[in-house]
């Protein structure tokens, strides 16, 4: 939960416009502020005190006490001309927050941690555990000094500018250890603890036992990234109570499922009880790994026969490949969502130019893999192979990545041993609609009129199928040097079921420095204009020309203005 505090009239308005963007997120604390602020750090998470720095500081400094329980607080000043992250800038969240809150408020967002600063992600961010000397390496990565990574698990991370070797260390591991000084542990959720337990098996007797099964195995508890059983224990109160102590998700497979899952130790007794032969090794292992500790049954102290078991498993590290649309062109037309893929990325491939469009936004020491215009194959072929290797990689396209775009090419590429993020992006068509008007205002298609992946005879028919079924149609790749014919044959198809008055919208370079676009008809439009920046939208039979607008009708009853007003 955020909690808002203000003071005054104009920080009420602004407090206000958080509270309606965010009724869920957010919770208003009225009253004297000194008593609004307690409460609030009390109760809170984070906290936006539209209030002066110096105000805000005096208030919180007694309440202080951990950066890593305490909420973040972001200040805004009385304009709503800065959001200033003030404390728990990464523990409490307050960097990211004052970016949300300044993107809402059309405040610019002060943010002073020094890892963000420069572009590094902070070590305590990654999304992973960290244990060790965190501010010690944290600096060593600023000031430029050899920071070596030893990774003895290949889990994707963004780029972390790391050397071979270093007096300073990044470790990721799953084994138990005492970061050495000077040195960061990483805790990746590699491990999967699967567990059985007889009814009324007691929380502590559970727990006892994943611990000291994975401190015998020399595990790090950290690591553990959910329990996992059958779907008869899933309301078992020891396990539901061990993942809650643990703080892990539960996961539970039908007893079909762990019936065909081959284990080294089965038995009769889970059979007869669930189905199954075996429920700890069987519940780890089903989504595959390593087995490192089999079938382990916990100690009574009381000496009474043993009513849990469980069983640890590796789980083989996945790489992460980020299918990133960037719009079509315009810093502000690219998602928040985008832009934080693109920080993840380690390893970024895409097509040179696109690569322009976005390089200062990538961490230092990203890897990037550029490559000409044609090289699509080859291109998806290596975004799939980096990823495979254990790498969070980025493949990247305009406008959307899945529209005539990389996206196909990669998943047909990828199997199930890499995870896949898409993230959409808007579209040429969608850019282009938006300036001519509202030309997508009922039924549309987009169709390409490049030949070299699809044989005319098909484009053609489709065309005819647009034209006969009166939708409207933005064509992407129109036209360029070697392909000249296309756009003409399609509109003459068009213009078989159209008047000649039709209103097309031609739009070259959307959202780009030298965006051109003009509203023409079907019968005046001149293909020789159109080159492959473009996109050319053909209106319906209903769709009008309105002030220089390119505006298509929801229905088919057109109204001007006047006659619906009558
Ligand atoms: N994935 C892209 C489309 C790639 S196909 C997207 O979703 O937008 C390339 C074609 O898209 C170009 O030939 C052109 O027709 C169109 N296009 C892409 N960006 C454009 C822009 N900013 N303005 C106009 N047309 C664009």
């Amino acid at each position: 939960m955020i909690g808002l505090i203000s003071a005054t009239s104009a920080g009420a308005a602004a407090r206000d416009r958080l509270a309606a963007a965010w009724p869920e997120r957010t919770r208003v604390y009225e009253g004297p502020v000194g008593d609004a602020v307690r409460a609030a750090f009390a109760e809170c998470e984070q906290l936006v005190c539209f209030l002066a720095t110096g105000a805000v500081v005096r208030l919180v400094a007694p309440l202080l006490g951990d950066k890593t329980s305490d909420p973040g607080v972001v200040c805004v000043d009385e304009g709503s001309r800065f959001a200033v992250s003030l404390v728990g800038g990464h523990g409490g969240g307050a960097n990211e927050l004052a970016r949300e809150v300044g993107e809402l408020l059309g405040a610019e967002p002060v943010v002073t941690t020094a890892t963000d600063a420069v572009g590094l992600p902070g070590l305590d961010t990654l999304g992973f555990p960290v244990e060790g000397d965190v501010a010690a390496v944290s600096r060593a990565l600023l000031d430029g000094e050899p920071v070596a990574l030893e990774a003895e698990l290949a889990w994707p991370l963004p780029a972390l500018k790391v050397s071979a070797e270093g007096d300073h260390v990044i470790r990721l591991t799953d084994r138990l250890l005492q970061p050495a000084s000077q040195e960061v542990v990483l805790r990746p959720p590699s491990l999967v603890v699967g567990v059985g337990a007889s009814k009324g098996a007691p929380v502590e007797e559970v727990l006892e036992l994943i611990e000291s099964a994975l401190r015998d195995a020399g595990l790090s508890r950290l690591c553990v990234a959910e329990l996992a059983t059958v779907d008869a224990k899933s309301e078992e109160p020891g396990i539901v109570g061990a993942a809650r102590e643990l703080n892990v998700p539960l996961v539970t497979y039908s007893a079909e499922e762990l019936k065909a899952v081959e284990v080294p130790n089965p038995s009769d007794a889970p059979l007869a009880a669930v189905g199954t032969p075996s429920v700890a090794e069987a519940a780890a292992l089903v989504t595959g790994g390593e087995l490192l500790v089999p079938k382990r049954k916990s100690e009574r102290a009381d000496g009474l026969p043993a009513m849990a078991t469980c069983a640890v498993v590796r789980r083989p590290a996945r790489g992460r490949l980020a299918v990133v649309g960037l719009g079509p062109g315009a810093r502000d037309l690219l998602t928040p969502r985008a832009k934080a893929e693109l920080r993840g990325a380690a390893v970024l491939v895409g097509l040179d130019q696109y690569v322009d469009q976005i390089r200062d936004l990538l961490r230092p020491g990203t890897v990037i893999l550029e490559s000409g215009l044609g090289a699509e194959e080859e291109r998806a072929r290596t975004a799939v192979a980096e990823a495979r290797k254990g790498q969070a990689v980025a493949l990247i396209g305009s406008g959307d990545a899945g529209v005539y775009a990389m996206a196909s090419p990669a998943l047909a590429e990828a199997s199930d041993d890499i995870e896949v993020v898409g993230v959409p992006g808007v579209t040429a068509a969608l850019a282009a609609a938006a300036i001519l008007g509202a030309p997508l205002g009922h039924d549309h298609v987009s169709i390409s009129l490049s030949d070299l992946h699809t044989p005319w005879e098909v484009i053609e028919r489709r065309v005819r199928a647009a034209a006969e079924a009166d939708i409207v149609v933005t064509f992407y790749n129109p036209r360029s040097r070697g392909r000249d014919w296309q756009l003409p044959k399609a509109l003459a198809i068009l213009a078989e079921h159209r008047e000649p008055t039709t209103p097309v919208g031609v739009v070259r370079n959307a959202s780009r420095p030298d965006e051109s676009s003009r509203l023409t008809t079907l019968g005046s439009l001149d293909p020789a204009t159109v080159d492959m920046m473009t996109v050319v939208t053909v209106g319906n039979t209903a769709t009008r020309d309105i002030a220089g607008r390119m505006v298509t009708p929801r229905g088919y009853r057109w109204q001007t203005a006047e006659e619906g007003s009558k």
